[in-house]
């Protein structure tokens, strides 16, 4: 690792930073910036110890960057709306912060939790692939909608799909096909599982991704839970990691990169 940067360097460095952070991002060579500024704001942010909720706090930055760039650079024709929930019964892959964060918002929900819990225990044990043929109806759903849309996990607000057609051959009748994703919107999504993962590993924390219902529902279990993984406690050690993360990609590849680039100006 390359040594740390001067503190007058990465004054200037954080102070030009303030032009990216939390604004939607170029989908060109301009975005290169815009990911390494965001990617040091959440890192600085989950090394920050006085903050108690950190965890949370990133996932709900990572969000609002998301949803920001989303609203600005999907291009061409959308087909989801309200009531349109078909997708909303497969296998969902979520980070730790993301957790935490739908955790918190469920707190009190009695009737919400018991659905995580049953869902959990029908998630368990089905293998990741087989997922897409043995659907588990996503326990947040009601009446045809997710009924915590504010903090959804990051790829429930980037499923956005070209065609309704699609989509009911894919999620009804097991089709096989891949979801038409509407145009930058799975590099959209890219870029912010880059920033969420690189961040996580920079501040020292697990950056695997797990699913959704198990992890959800280990969460709910104790009020002090995002406390206790910040401190180094492996509450999600039981849940399966998504195989994507088990694997090398290009995302991987990018994500080594990203923190060589940042670690130095930490
Ligand atoms: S969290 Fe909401 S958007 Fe995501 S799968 Fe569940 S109901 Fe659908």
């Amino acid at each position: 690792m390359p040594e740390r940067m001067d503190r007058g360097k990465r004054r200037q460095l954080l102070k030009e930073d303030q032009a990216f952070i939390g604004r939607p991002f170029a989908m060109d060579k301009g975005s290169v910036r815009a990911v390494q500024a965001n990617t040091r704001h959440l890192a600085l942010m989950l090394l920050d110890t006085k903050l108690k909720h950190r965890a949370s706090r990133a996932a709900s930055f990572a969000a609002g960057i998301l949803d920001a760039t989303l609203a600005k650079k999907t291009e061409g024709a959308v087909a989801c709306s309200k009531g349109c929930y078909y997708c909303c019964k497969t296998y969902v892959s979520v980070t730790i912060p993301e957790i935490f964060r739908f955790a918190d918002a469920l707190r009190g929900k009695a009737e919400k939790t018991a659905r995580v819990i049953k869902a959990a225990a029908d998630s368990a044990g089905i293998p990741q692939l087989e997922r897409e043929t043995r659907r588990v109806v996503c326990p947040i759903l009601e009446d045809k909608a997710c009924s915590e849309y504010a903090p959804r996990p990051l790829v429930c607000r980037a499923v956005l799909s070209k065609s309704l057609e699609a989509c009911l051959r894919i999620f009804e009748d097991n089709s096989g096909e891949m979801v038409p994703f509407a145009d930058n919107t799975t590099d959209i999504r890219g870029y912010v599982v880059i920033m969420m993962q690189a961040a996580l590993r920079l501040s020292g924390l697990p950056h695997v991704h797990y699913e959704m219902n198990q992890a959800l529902a280990l969460a709910l279990e104790d009020p002090d839970a995002e406390e206790r993984w910040l401190a180094g406690d492996d509450l999600f050690a039981k849940v399966p990691v998504d195989g994507h993360d088990l694997a090398r990609s290009a995302l991987s590849s990018m994500t080594d990169m990203l923190v060589d680039n940042i670690h130095p100006t930490l």
